[in-house]
């Protein structure tokens, strides 16, 4: 157990920087691993676990129900490979079990996504905080750090905070959150380590040159495809139309995968939306033609084709500049043709992004090469451990960013249980 052993400094086995779930997650598994460690969190605002709280809206989506790591890996834009050892080690199963085993049930929503039966954030919030009570894990809020660097001999690590205390550990963990103005990219940096520049990830598209779409803010298409033109990036799912543009699953993954391509355009690009979902130009004309076949009496704008909402359907048909009065029997081959066009590729020219409030997650972070993944300790600085967002990694929307913060945080809490452990005996 660490020892005061200079005056003003107090020396700790483990001070984790960043009381979020990454943090949490790895204090506490260090004290439950090896009993008798002196744990600290710091934590620079007035509460901790301040993003479990309202994430999910405020419901905390703590997984994802994938169980298989190399299926799990593919929600990660980033990062994916490297998390497939933890995720052996640590993945949704054990989170789930972990949960179980200390009062907190978890259910599947039809998506997959996981959340505690209560639906309540509060419930995981005071599952962690119990914990580490219980385990002896000491917390302090309104703590900033403003430095931290290795001690002259190399086997201690000495954190400044911004009053001015100093404090002294063996093994120190960041776990800072995303690195935009935050301190764990500059004690990376310090140590040696490269950082990869921080962007939004997880945004919605703002369109102004369609404002007649806007009028259809609420509506959403289950099974729509989005894709920018010149790009890999496509994605199917619920597209949301919302007041200043396109929202929805499918439009959030496309902004994760697409995070880096899309900052250097300094989002102003087109996406193309397939409102069919069929996947190609040729599908929708013979999806409609079929149709036509079908309700020969009907106006066009009377008989959604693909199961449309109607209000869509109508902005649909207009935008194909179809009149209000014509039948599906006497379509002109140039009015289905645009028909065809503007129900499987709509272009919209996106003009910036907003980031969605239910879910925000920074791209970029500390190099993975440079940590090692089955300890999450850095290749280059001993004793010094990285979990949660301050890596670049980062997820598609799910429960997949949580779960990242809490395996990272498992496998640094337990390797630095066996590294303080060392010295104990
Ligand atoms: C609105 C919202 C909703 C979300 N919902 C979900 C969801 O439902 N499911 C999901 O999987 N993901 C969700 N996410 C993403 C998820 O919250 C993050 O991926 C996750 O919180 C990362 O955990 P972390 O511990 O690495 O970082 P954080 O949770 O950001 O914690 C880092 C902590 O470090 C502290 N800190 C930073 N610098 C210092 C310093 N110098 N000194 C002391 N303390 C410091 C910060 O104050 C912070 O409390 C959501 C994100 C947002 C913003």
């Amino acid at each position: 157990m660490g020892t005061t052993n200079e005056p003003g400094s107090v020396d700790y086995d483990l001070i984790v920087i960043g009381g979020g779930a990454a943090g949490f997650f790895g204090a506490i598994t260090a004290a439950e691993v090896s009993p008798g460690l002196r744990v600290l969190i710091l934590e620079k605002a007035p509460e901790v676990l301040g993003k479990v709280r309202i994430s999910g809206g405020g419901r905390c989506n703590v997984t994802h129900a994938c169980f298989d790591p190399n299926e799990l890996i593919e929600r990660y834009p980033r990062g994916g490979r490297s998390l497939i050892g933890p995720l052996y080690q640590w993945g949704p199963t054990d989170t789930v079990e972990w949960f179980e085993s200390h009062g907190v049930e978890l259910k599947t929503e039809a998506d997959g996504r996981m959340f505690p039966i209560t639906d309540k954030s509060k419930t995981i919030v005071d599952c962690l905080m119990g914990t580490a009570r219980r385990e002896g894990v000491e917390v302090r809020t309104r703590c900033e750090v403003r430095s931290a660097t290795p001690s002259f001999d190399g086997t201690r690590w000495e954190i400044e905070l911004i009053n001015g205390d100093q404090l002294r550990t063996r093994s120190l963990l960041v776990a800072t959150g995303g690195i935009r103005g935050g301190i764990g990219g500059r004690i990376a940096k310090d140590a040696g380590h490269q950082v990869e520049p921080a962007a939004p990830s997880l945004f919605t598209f703002k369109i102004s040159d369609e404002p007649e779409l806007l009028d259809l803010a609420g509506i959403a298409v289950p099974e729509a495809i989005a894709s920018v033109p010149g790009t890999k990036l496509r994605e199917q799912g619920p597209v949301l139309i919302t007041h200043w543009g396109l929202s929805g699953p499918a439009i959030l993954r496309l902004s994760a995968w697409g995070a880096r391509d899309l900052q250097r355009t300094n989002y102003c690009f087109q996406v193309v939306i397939d409102w069919t979902g069929l996947g190609s130009i040729g599908a929708v004309d013979e999806g409609l033609r079929q149709w036509r076949e079908q309700h020969q009496r009907a106006t066009v704008i009377g008989r959604p084709a693909f199961g449309l909402p109607s209000r869509l359907w109508k902005w649909i048909v207009k935008a194909a500049q179809i009149e209000d009065d014509r039948r599906w029997s006497n379509l002109t081959r140039d009015e289905h043709q645009a028909l065809t066009q503007k129900l499987g590729a709509s272009v919209f020219s996106v003009t910036g992004k907003s980031t969605n409030k239910d879910e925000f997650v920074t791209c970029g972070g500390v190099v993975l090469k440079e940590v090692d993944f089955r300890t999450m300790e850095s290749r280059l600085a001993p004793g010094l451990f990285f979990a949660g967002e301050v890596l670049d990694i980062d997820g598609i929307t799910g429960g997949f960013n949580f779960q990242a913060a809490w395996t990272t945080g498992r496998i640094a809490g337990e390797a630095i249980a066996d590294f303080a452990g060392t010295e104990k005996e």
